[in-house]
C-alpha cells in the first residue's frame, strides 16, 4: 500500500477522497449474501448506519447509485401530483425523474444558488393539491443548503410528504430523521460518507413505507416495500455489493469514534475556512470570487464559487490539477462560470488549506 500521507489532495465534491483503511477493508473475502454471515454484516451495518440518520427506523442499503434511490421514494409516493423544489442540478434531477415516473409534477423554482422560502411554498401547498414535495438539503451543483427540517414541517402542515435528498448533507450536515419527524431521506456513499461510489442508502417513515404498500407500480429494483421487509431479516432483495458494505462498515466505525456532531462542526469548520479564504484571496487579488449561495445557506460539505468572467472553470481547475490538487468545474449550466470545492467526508481544516493554496497559487498568477 502507498502511505496515507497521500491523503488530501482530492477535494471533488463527489466523489470524495477515501482513506487507505476504507481501500483495505474492501480486500476481504466473498461471503455467500443468504446466510447468517451475511446478515451479521449487515445487523452491524445498521449499528453503524442508524446513529449517523438519528433514527431507530432500519436503513434501506441499495447496491446502486444514489439516484436509485430518488427513484424509489418517488415510485412509493401515493398516487397524486407531486411538487419539486428546484434550485440546482440535482433537485432537477428529481423533478426530471417524477416527470419519467408519469408523475404529475409542478415545480417551485428558485435561482441557482438560493434556498426555499417557507411563506413562499406555504402558498403553493394551499394553492393546489400535493401528494408529496421533493427537496435537496445540500444542493452539490451550487452549495446552497436548504432547511430541511422547516421544509419538512411546512410539508406536514399540508398533509403532504416530504422526500429528501441529502446525498452531499447526511454525515456532513445536521440531520435528524426521528427528531425532525421526517419520511423519507436518502443519501449516497460517495459524498460526505466518504466511501467509494456504488450504495446509496435510504430510511422511510413507518407510515410512508405503509402507505407505499397501497401504492401501484413500485416496480422491482427501487421498491422500498421489499426493501423494507429484507432489511428486517438483516438481507438486501439481491446480491449486494458486499466490498462497499465492507468498506461502509469500516467508515462507520470511524464516525462513530469520531461523534457525529463532532463530525457536523468538522465540515461546518471547513466551509468557514473556505468561506474565510475567499474574502481573503478576492481583496487581495482584485478577483471578483463569491461563493454563490448566500450567507447563511451555504452548505458545510460542498462551496461553488463563482470565478472571474476571463477565467473559465476549465483552465482553473486544470492549473490546480498542476499543483497536485483536484478542484470540480461547475456543475450544469455553472460549469465554466464557477469551480466547487468539495470539503466533506474524511477531509479536515488542515487538508483543505493544501487545497485553498493550491487554488490561491493560480489566482496570484
Ligand atoms: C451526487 C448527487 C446525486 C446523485 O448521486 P449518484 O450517486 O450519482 O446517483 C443526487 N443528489 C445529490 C444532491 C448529489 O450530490
Amino acid at each position: 500500500m502507498s502511505p496515507a500521507k497521500t491523503f488530501g489532495t482530492f477535494f471533488l465534491p463527489g466523489p470524495t477522497e477515501v482513506r487507505e483503511e476504507i481501500m483495505a477493508a474492501m480486500l476481504q473475502p466473498m461471503i455467500p449474501h443468504r446466510g447468517p454471515q451475511f446478515e451479521k454484516l449487515f445487523e452491524r451495518l445498521q449499528q453503524g448506519l442508524r446513529p449517523l440518520f438519528k433514527t431507530e427506523r432500519p436503513v434501506y442499503v441499495s447496491s446502486s447509485s444514489a439516484t436509485g434511490m430518488m427513484e424509489a421514494a418517488i415510485r412509493a409516493a401515493p398516487p397524486g401530483r407531486i411538487l419539486c423544489l428546484v434550485n440546482g442540478a440535482f433537485s432537477e434531477r428529481f423533478a426530471h425523474i417524477a416527470s419519467t415516473c408519469a408523475r404529475d409534477v409542478d415545480r417551485y423554482e428558485v435561482a441557482w444558488g438560493q434556498v426555499h422560502a417557507i411563506p413562499q411554498l406555504e402558498e403553493r401547498l394551499a394553492m393546489r393539491k400535493y401528494v408529496a414535495i421533493t427537496v435537496v438539503h445540500s444542493e452539490t451543483s451550487t452549495g446552497a443548503l436548504n432547511n430541511v427540517r422547516a421544509i419538512s414541517d411546512c410539508a406536514h402542515r399540508h398533509g403532504v410528504l416530504c422526500l429528501i435528498d441529502s446525498v452531499s448533507g447526511l454525515g456532513g450536515a445536521e440531520l435528524r430523521f426521528d427528531e425532525w419527524n421526517l419520511d423519507y431521506v436518502l443519501t449516497g456513499s460517495q459524498k460526505a460518507l466518504a466511501i467509494p461510489p456504488g450504495l446509496s442508502f435510504a430510511v422511510a417513515s413507518a407510515s410512508f413505507v405503509g402507505r407505499a404498500n397501497g401504492t401501484s407500480g413500485r416496480g422491482g429494483y427501487f421498491d422500498l416495500v421489499e426493501m423494507d421487509a429484507y432489511a428486517r431479516r438483516n438481507q438486501t432483495p439481491s446480491t449486494p455489493a458486499l466490498t462497499l458494505f465492507y468498506a461502509m462498515e469500516e467508515q462507520a466505525k470511524s464516525i462513530a469514534a469520531e461523534g457525529l456532531e463532532a463530525r457536523w462542526a468538522r465540515h461546518t469548520a471547513m466551509a468557514a475556512r473556505t468561506q474565510d479564504w475567499l474574502a481573503k484571496i478576492s481583496d487581495e487579488t482584485g478577483k471578483k470570487l463569491a461563493n454563490i449561495a448566500p450567507l447563511g445557506s451555504q452548505s458545510p460539505t460542498v462551496s461553488t464559487i463563482r470565478l472571474p468572467s476571463d477565467l473559465p472553470a476549465e483552465t482553473f481547475t486544470a492549473e490546480v490539477g498542476k499543483r497536485g490538487i483536484v478542484v470540480g468545474n461547475g456543475y450544469g449550466k455553472l460549469k465554466s462560470a464557477t469551480f466547487r470545492i468539495g470539503h466533506m467526508g474524511d477531509h479536515t481544516v488542515e487538508t483543505i488549506e493544501r487545497c485553498l493554496a493550491a487554488c490561491s497559487s493560480v489566482l496570484r498568477s
